[in-house]
């Protein structure tokens, strides 16, 4: 099952290039700020999965090109990180990145990025305005957690998965010779967590170790590879994370990049697709204003 999210937040079934609007059997659908529908969706499947099944057998299909399709999580309590995480991608920074050759997320852990940096396929990447920093897309398999956990071992990590997601994890890349700014003020610029175009149900996707993991700028490949490449895998990815923290429904893991990151400028357009989940298509443009504290 694919789940969208479009115009006005609202849910839809996705069959082909068709969308089927299922918003009204979405359990506190349409509540104002905070939209945690979705949380609610996901912790109460496998009931709500039957509602919306009801719901799609009644619904009318709506044309892809007619949406505006959104972060299918429009809210989460937590994206959690892995640096780097494909064995090639390691090391090929520099100084403009902080992991070092050899280390993964096996050693060195994960990193938060802001939740408030989602956004979706339509509403396209926002560059700083006037930078002259660099940054960088960075193609991942985004994890959707289905089910409360902590301590939970690798053997039954796959089981607290509730789907998977294409994500770009924008990165503004370190200056050589200047002070290194913190990871979470690097990548939680608004609009820097693009994740898309929707969620597959994991019963979909039994293995997510067997994946093509492709991004291109301007219609040219820059990143590809395979989730069979990733150093720590999403089961022990889970398993370390939630010996730190207790994961809940709808929280989002960003997986790791493999190798080929570069920089993007605003008028660029990136595509990304993960096998069997999808492919998205941003446009980037410039921020309307500078900020008061310029980047
Ligand atoms: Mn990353």
């Amino acid at each position: 099952m694919k789940l969208a999210l479009f115009d006005d937040n609202r849910v839809a079934l996705v069959e082909g290039d068709s969308l089927y609007d299922v918003s009204a059997a979405v359990p506190g659908w349409g509540q104002p700020w905070p939209p945690v529908f979705m949380q609610r969706l996901i912790g109460e499947w496998p009931a709500a999965r039957l509602a919306l099944l009801a719901a799609r057998a009644a619904a009318t299909p709506i044309p892809r090109s007619a949406v505006r399709l959104r972060s299918p999580m429009p809210y989460t309590s937590n994206i959690i990180a892995a640096p780097a995480n494909y064995r090639k991608h390691v090391g090929e920074l520099g100084n403009r990145g902080v992991t070092a050759a050899g280390n993964s997320a096996r050693n060195i852990g994960f990193f938060l990025k802001a939740t408030s940096s989602l956004v979706g396929p339509d509403d396209g990447i926002m560059l700083p305005r006037g930078s002259a920093r660099r940054f960088d897309h960075e193609t991942e398999l985004a994890v959707i957690i289905g089910k409360r956990g902590h301590h939970i071992p690798r053997a039954a990590a796959l089981d607290h998965v509730f789907g998977y997601s294409c994500l770009i994890d924008l990165t503004m890349r370190l200056e050589p010779g200047a002070p290194a700014e913190e990871r979470p003020t690097r990548k939680s610029f608004d609009s820097f967590t693009p994740l898309g175009p929707w969620i597959v149900t994991a019963d979909e996707i039994p293995d997510p170790q067997v994946l093509s993991n492709r991004l291109w700028v301007n219609g040219t490949l820059k990143q590809s590879t395979n989730t069979a490449e990733m150093t720590v895998g999403v089961a022990e990815l889970i398993e370390l994370i939630s010996s730190v923290m207790t994961l809940q429904p709808g929280d989002v893991i960003a997986s790791g990049t493999p190798e080929g990151v570069g920089p993007v400028a605003p008028g660029d357009s990136i595509t990304i697709e993960l096998e069997k989940v999808g492919a998205m298509t941003l446009q980037v443009r410039e921020a309307d204003a500078v900020a008061p504290r310029p980047w």
